[in-house]
């Protein structure tokens, strides 16, 4: 089984039956949509097609938050180095006069002299002059500027509201989709991800953490402990802070994300190329390869299969090297994340149980009993070479268990007790009934007895199938 998750961004090319169905087959675990894109109807379609083509693939919508982008324009402007080019937070321009921004308070913070960024960096302007609404920019580099592509003012502070009006659409959205996963931009502290949870509700979506701007790294500590996940998206951090050190702090973001046994999924350009070509650059092999190694739960497609041209070959090809990169691990003999090291305490304690009874014994299997899924993200962390079947009896967290690394969620209608061990050899009889174990599996098996504050993993046992198969009288 591979163990790395592979989140495909889907888009233009690639929400139709037959690509999803391709996809999935090469590899795709995750589903993103990004809500920047496309309207919610738009949307709504593409939630209905991929479950009813992957029931069982998590989706993840990034919701548009405090991210400042070009509107949807009629006319998408190019222009040289020199030439004048007039942004606007007067909406109901359409690109060819004036270029409207999502935010309508731009035009205030800016002064003369200041730099924009767009599209992930790679178009630059200096303002010259701003009037009533209207920035006026010289465009430092030809390009174009398109629609709906990011604009990012790093060195302008400005305090926009943590949850927009927009925001609240997108999350009742989610909610009614029963959308897994929301992808929450420029994350910034605990207390954001913290009021998004408020607004999702206990039965809402889980949170991804986008860690995308100076503050979210300077905090990374805090958001990683209250997120569900973390997003490493290096096309706004390489804007927002600096490009030459962003291949460092991703590996920074890792080790810290490690320690708290938080999945990460690392974003933007992995396969870039691709978007054009049906083959990637060395460069880019080498980068997923790195990711992998350095302990990524995920790695993400973005523009290589929303509006690439090859988005079957990108999942391909990251499939390909991903697994490369995981059988490296083993055969090395470094187990990846897993080192015996971290605080002190039972959680830890126990987190190096599992991986060293993982890696003594001839184990095929681990099977792990949660609710909340806190032991199937620690068990995750540690990377073991076997599969993991994270068993709860909630259907929708059964799903969500399916982003982390070599997981898949197991949903089994069975009571869980606080007060008896019994649901757990249930968990494991539903597991067997549905053909996931064999009577030659040996299996590790990891839950919580008697669960109180404070225990939320304390119970490990090594079984054989086929004896628990004669001992409980399954058949
Ligand atoms: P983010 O900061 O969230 O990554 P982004 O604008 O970089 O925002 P991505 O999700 O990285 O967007 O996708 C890359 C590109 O793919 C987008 O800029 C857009 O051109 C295209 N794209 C993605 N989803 C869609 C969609 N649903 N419809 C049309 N184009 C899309
Ligand atoms: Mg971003
Ligand atoms: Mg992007």
């Amino acid at each position: 089984m591979s163990l790395t998750r592979i989140v495909a961004t889907i888009g233009p090319s690639s929400c139709d039956r037959a690509t999803l169905m391709q996809l999935l087959d090469a590899g795709m675990s995750v589903a993103r949509l990004n809500a920047s894109h496309a309207d919610l109807e738009w949307h709504a379609e593409a939630i209905r097609l991929i479950r009813s083509v992957a029931p069982e693939v998590p989706i993840l919508m990034d919701i548009p938050g405090k991210k400042i982008r070009t509107t949807a324009l009629a006319h998408e402007p190019s222009f040289e180095a020199g030439d004048t080019l007039v942004l606007t937070t007067d909406t109901s321009h359409d690109g060819r006069a004036k270029v409207p921004v999502s935010w309508a308070f731009l035009h205030e913070r800016l002064s003369p002299g200041d730099t924009i960024l767009a599209d992930d960096g790679t178009l630059k302007f200096r303002v010259d002059s701003v009037t009533g609404r209207d920035i006026v920019c010289i465009a430092e580099v030809a390009g174009t500027l398109k629609s709906r592509k990011g604009i990012n003012v790093p060195q302008v502070r400005l305090d926009m509201e943590l949850v927009t009006e927009r925001d609240h659409t997108m999350i009742a959205f989610a909610r009614q989709h029963e959308i897994d996963f929301i992808g929450l931009s420029f994350v910034e502290s605990a207390a954001h991800v913290r009021a998004f949870r408020t607004l999702c509700g206990a039965d809402g979506p889980g949170i991804v953490a986008k860690i995308e701007n100076a503050a979210g790294l300077a905090n990374r500590d805090e958001v990683i402990d209250a997120a569900d996940a973390i997003m490493i998206d290096r096309g706004d951090l390489s804007v927002e802070t600096r490009l030459d050190t962003l291949a460092l702090e991703q590996k920074r973001i890792l080790l810290s994300a490690r320690d708290h046994s938080k999945p990460v999924i690392v974003a933007t350009e992995m396969l870039h190329s691709m978007i054009t070509n049906p083959y990637p650059s060395k460069a880019e092999v080498s980068d997923i390869t790195n990711a992998v190694l350095d302990g990524a739960s995920a790695t993400m497609l973005s523009g290589e299969t929303a509006a690439g041209l090859f988005p079957l070959e990108a999942v391909r090809t990251m499939r390909a090297v991903a697994d490369a990169a995981e059988t490296y691990i083993y055969e090395t003999g470094n187990a990846g994340p897993s080192d015996g090291q971290g605080p002190r305490g039972i959680p830890n304690a126990m987190r190096n149980a599992v991986a060293l009874i993982a890696t003594e014994l001839p184990i095929t299997k681990i099977v792990v009993v949660t609710l909340s899924g806190y032991a199937a993200r620690v068990v995750a962390s540690t990377r073991p070479k076997q599969p993991i079947l994270a068993v709860t009896n909630d259907r929708r967290m059964a799903r969500r268990f399916n982003l982390l690394a070599g997981t898949k969620g197991h949903f089994a209608d069975v009571p869980f007790t606080k007060t008896s061990t019994d649901h757990i050899t249930r968990c494991l009889e539903d597991v067997w009934r549905a053909g996931e174990l064999q009577a030659d599996d040996m299996i590790l098996v990891t839950a919580v007895a008697y669960p109180r504050s404070g225990n939320r993993m304390n119970l490990v046992q090594t079984h054989v199938v086929a004896d628990l198969i004669e001992a409980l009288g399954w058949e």
